[in-house]
């Protein structure tokens, strides 16, 4: 039987038409094939396009929806609603259920969203007679939450980006030294739990700042992601790759049953290196040099362990590179202190520590200033200025010399051509230099290089090399010297009188200068074979025709000494002590006048 409205009004039935049709809400009741018995004017206008609230009444929610669409066919998207208010009703229905959901689609092509409550409602006894509902327009709120959810989404993920930054590489996006130190704290508290033995890798990519210097750094950015691609694939997932700076990784092994495990994966890791990298059409082969400390028996704490690691890996580079090394307590203090100010002095390069002080050398007779000897002392961060005792025989053993010795030049010269634009005469500029340096294939391009670049000449520089290091190898110096020789730079031998030179050698040498050693000249004027030393020293640069300079002059009786014998070159304490290049602008005015 058709559900008659009409049995339900009652007197206030004009009250409540007010009431509903001047809702904002739309309000209607469906019988239970969804056809309206009731609407308000918000649905007829808001969703239905009624032309009143007559018409909808015994129609559904289709036969809208198709009139709209049928009206406005060349709009496919006018009208969207319909066919999805029908199926809610019906569910309403079976379900018996009050339901309260969103449901949007176009209306007049436009996105509306709406809050719908339905619910089943019944006659006096109980049975389901159809649907009342009620919709709100809630496309405004929506957009807002929209908006909102999408701030929030972008948000998190910032958050998530910035924290991944703080404790990730951004080159390789692996975990960098922050993440490490916290992930081998973890590892190291779990083997302690545990009784485990776990393991600290340091790894040094071989000659890598040989291929970043020629190839460029983006060729070498790209080789750092891959490398660390390649490690990670050979790696457990319980292990912890890192990248602590540069060209150095480091891995903690977790869990490890025993040693042999660390000897399987070093060996499967370094197996996937022996395929050479392809970047951009370089074919590069690239090698690493691995140190491993183990817990508990290398250390038992970050510091020794990471320390231990690195250490080992410096002897995995001495026995050669491409290779690894286990840290063994036989790495004595010494040499651990070797390889730390080798570490350090890597970085003094990069960080620009190393300064040039200049030591005046003086023509005693007149005072003026003839030259000046460029020595260099590094100041380091945490160490303070450091003298070249320290560092210069390990750089010389290590091959560092080469880099070291042409960081002093250009510092020096660049100085020197500086006093000489601002009037100063300085004189003659000595550098020290290794013989290794001065047998580099390209160190004469190298010297007309930055001469040229520095407009500086030739003829106002001097090199000073040992004569232990000259005459260990004189045939070969001979040939060396005679191209700087012929470049109008003079040569001194520098601590002449402690490497027992051979006369017929010294002859044949392009040389112009001797330096007389200090230890001679320390005990003058009193011990009687140190005068015979100077002296013949003196009278053998007379008879070949060489300058001589005394070194390590103190007092004024040495002084006096060296004078009344024929030298009268002195560089000295006497004088002056190596000085910074302003206070070596200050002794300049003082002793050349022409300033
Ligand atoms: P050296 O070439 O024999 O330099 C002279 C050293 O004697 C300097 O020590 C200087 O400060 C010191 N000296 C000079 N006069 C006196 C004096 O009257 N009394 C005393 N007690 N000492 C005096 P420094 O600067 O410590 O240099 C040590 C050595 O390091 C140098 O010995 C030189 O062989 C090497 N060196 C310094 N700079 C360079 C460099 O740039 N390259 C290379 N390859 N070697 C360098
Ligand atoms: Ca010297």
């Amino acid at each position: 039987m058709p559900f008659n409205l009409e049995d339900l009004r009652d007197h206030n039935s004009e009250l409540l038409e007010l009431l509903t049709q001047n809702l904002p809400d739309m309000l209607w009741m469906k019988d239970l094939d969804g056809n309206y018995l009731y609407v308000n004017k918000a649905i007829c206008e808001g969703l239905l396009m009624a032309k009143d609230t007559q018409e909808p009444i015994g129609k559904g929610d289709v036969f809208f929806a198709l009139r709209e669409r049928k009206a406005h066919s060349d709009k496919p998207n006018w009208h969207t609603f319909g066919e999805l208010c029908f199926n809610s009703d019906q569910v309403v229905i079976d379900t018996n259920k009050a339901m309260k959901f969103e449901e949007y689609g176009n209306v007049k092509g436009k996105l509306l969203y709406l809050e719908v409550f339905k619910a089943p409602f019944y006659d006096a006894d109980g049975k389901v007679m159809g649907t009342v509902g009620s919709g709100r327009d809630i496309t405004e709120l929506k957009k807002i939450q929209v908006d909102l959810e999408e701030s929030l989404h972008i948000l998190k993920e910032q958050r998530e980006e910035l924290s991944f930054q703080a404790n990730h590489d951004a080159l390789t996006r692996l975990p960098n030294r922050i993440l490490f130190m916290d992930r081998l704290m973890q590892a190291i508290n779990m083997a302690k739990r545990y009784k485990h033995k776990m393991a600290v890798l340091f790894i040094d990519l071989d000659h890598f700042k040989e291929i970043n210097d020629s190839l460029g750094h983006h060729i070498g950015d790209k080789i750092l992601i891959d490398v660390s691609k390649r490690m990670l694939s050979k790696l457990r997932t319980s292990d912890t790759l890192s990248r602590l700076g540069g060209d150095e990784f480091s891995i903690v092994l977790n869990n490890l049953e025993n040693t042999n495990d660390i000897e399987r994966i070093i060996t499967n890791g370094m197996q996937v290196f022996k395929e050479p990298f392809t970047i951009e059409g370089n074919v590069i082969h690239i090698s690493m040099s691995i140190g491993i400390a183990i817990y508990p028996h290398d250390g038992v704490d970050i510091n020794t362990l990471l320390k231990n690691a690195d250490a080992a890996m410096y002897k995995a580079k001495a026995n050669g590179r491409n290779t690894y090394s286990y840290y063994d307590e036989g790495m004595t203090q010494k040499s651990l202190e070797k390889i730390y100010i080798e570490t350090e002095l890597r970085k003094a390069f990069k960080n620009d520590e190393l300064c040039v002080y200049y030591q005046p050398q003086v023509d005693a007779l007149t005072d003026n200033v003839i030259g000046m000897e460029a020595l260099v002392r590094w100041n380091h961060p945490t160490m303070g200025l450091i003298f070249p005792d320290k560092f210069i025989p390990l750089a010389e053993a290590n091959g560092m010399i080469i880099e070291l010795d042409r960081i002093v030049m250009g510092k020096a010269i660049t100085q020197f051509r500086k006093w000489h634009e601002e009037g100063y005469t300085p004189g003659k500029l000595s550098l020290n230099l290794a013989m290794k340096q001065i047998h580099q294939d390209d160190f004469i391009d190298f010297v007309k290089e930055i001469v040229a670049e520095k407009k500086c000449l030739f003829e106002n520089l001097e090199f000073e090399v040992t004569e232990t290091q000259v005459m260990s190898n004189p045939l070969k110096a001979i040939t060396a010297l005679q191209k700087i020789s012929e470049l109008g730079i003079a040569i001194s031998i520098d601590d002449f009188g402690t490497g027992y030179s051979s006369l017929a050698y010294l002859k044949k040498l392009p040389i112009n200068k001797l330096k007389v050693d200090k230890s001679f000249i320390d005990n003058l004027p009193d011990d009687p074979e140190d005068i015979a030393i100077t002296k013949t020293i003196i009278s053998l640069c007379k008879s070949l025709n060489l300058d001589v300079v005394a070194e390590g002059v103190e007092t004024i009786y040495q002084k006096e000494f060296l004078l009344e014998h024929g030298c009268r070159n002195i560089q000295g304490y006497l004088y002056s002590r190596p000085l910074t290049k302003e206070d070596m602008e200050l002794f300049l005015q003082e002793h050349n006048k022409e300033v």
